[in-house]
């Protein structure tokens, strides 16, 4: 093992390659690709990169699936039968109640309040996610690379991922390398957050890529001062694309002559999906969604082509893809009113990519996957490369 030669990763949350423009010390590093994101939002993309499985075998896609017998909910069906009582304060009373009494959840999204969702649905639904991604038994019965890292008794080092714990200023900026371990990994969050609030070619949004840049590069300064060789990473998830339209999906079924609630049914920032009780119900919906634009019901084609196949209706009989640069207005997650960016569009759009980037030179291409990072680092660390993964190891072997 190559405890000898350390690896220091930052990764970026929603990092486009363009605005590397605005840093300069990440630009110089020599081997640069564009990162090819997975057909959803970080709840997708991060799985891929921690485990090098793409979501059809890892099955994470949204956070929230559907799944009666295990809802945090399912003590609320008597909801079903009380409409009169559900509004926005006893959506929000539900939500704190149901928290008192179930087990701690501490993904990075725990169980979030479905703002715009009937309480009468709510216990169909169920949260993907239990547990932080750095945590044992995470993506179960994938190892994670932190899984996999323990299994060796590799020690390694998370900063900047606790929750509520402060901004990158804070988490990363008061961090000291103690003992230097074979693999450090720095988590910056809020480029994600400053682009869907201001958009990431925004002046708010520039003036924090060139602060973080030049936190990114002391860090790099003070862990050479500690350790003259060693490997640097860096790579993000994907990119973000400007909003420039608002779909309300709820007028659309007006339109039609339905409420969409007459329709089991989950919508968030772009994507509809739809559970069926009945062919009829399929029907129309199907019916209705087919002018809805723009966007389109995912196909088996699509499932194929983004490694999204699942075993079952667990996130959705029908997935309406909303595309850019739309976004749904009213949403689980509220109302979008101050979204001014999205992700979760085709990763074929190169507005979709993230970047990734090394010292050590690299395989040929203009793309790599987040499926590949996991592979890389383990390359990197000198481990041994399970026989189920879809990532590659990055580095160019013959330099
Ligand atoms: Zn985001």
């Amino acid at each position: 093992m190559s405890l000898d030669r350390p690896v220091l990763s930052f990764f970026f949350d929603a990092l486009k390659p363009e605005s590397l423009a605005q840093m300069p010390f990440l630009d110089s590093l020599p081997y640069k690709r564009r990162m090819r994101a997975e057909l959803g939002h970080s709840v997708t993309c991060h799985p891929s990169m921690y485990s090098g499985v793409h979501p059809d075998k890892h099955r994470h896609w949204f956070v929230w699936r559907y799944d009666p017998d295990g809802s945090p909910f399912r003590w609320a069906r008597v909801f079903r039968h009380l409409r009169l009582l559900d509004n926005v304060g006893s959506r929000y009373l539900l939500h704190k109640f149901t928290g008192l009494f179930r087990e701690p959840n501490t993904a990075w999204f725990s169980v979030p309040l479905m703002v715009n969702e009937p309480l009468r649905y709510w216990p169909y639904f169920n949260v993907v996610e239990d547990r932080a991604w750095d945590e044992p038994g995470y993506l179960r019965p994938y190892l994670t690379v932190f899984d996999i890292l323990r299994g060796h008794d590799v020690p390694f080092e998370v900063v900047g991922m606790t929750k509520g714990g402060g901004d990158e200023f804070v988490q990363i900026g008061r961090h000291r390398f103690g003992a230097i371990r074979p693999w450090t990994y720095f988590f910056l969050g809020s480029i994600d957050g400053y682009s869907h609030h201001y958009g990431q070619d925004a002046p708010e949004t520039i003036a924090r890529l060139r602060r973080l840049d030049r936190l990114v590069e002391e860090k790099v300064a003070a862990f050479r001062r500690r350790v003259p060789d060693f490997d640097l990473i860096v790579w993000s998830d994907h990119g973000h694309i400007p909003i420039a339209r608002r779909v309300d999906i709820h007028a659309h079924f007006r339109r039609h002559g339905h409420d969409i609630h007459e329709f089991i049914n989950l919508v968030e920032a772009n994507y509809a999906r739809f559970w069926f009780r009945t062919d009829a119900e399929r029907a129309t919906v199907e019916h209705i969604l087919s002018d809805l634009e723009p966007g389109f019901i995912l196909t088996d084609e699509h499932y194929r082509r983004y490694h999204l196949q699942m075993p079952d209706n667990r996130y959705g009989d029908l997935v309406f893809y909303l595309d850019r640069p739309a976004i749904f207005s009213k949403s689980i997650w509220g109302f979008g009113r101050t979204q001014k960016s999205m992700h979760g569009y085709l990763p074929d759009y190169p507005d979709s990519d993230g970047v990734f980037l090394s010292t050590r030179p690299l395989v040929a291409g203009t793309h790599v996957e987040l499926v590949d990072a996991l592979p890389t680092l383990l390359d990197a660390l000198g481990l041994p490369l399970p026989d189920y993964l879809d990532g590659r190891v990055l580095f160019d072997k013959r330099s």
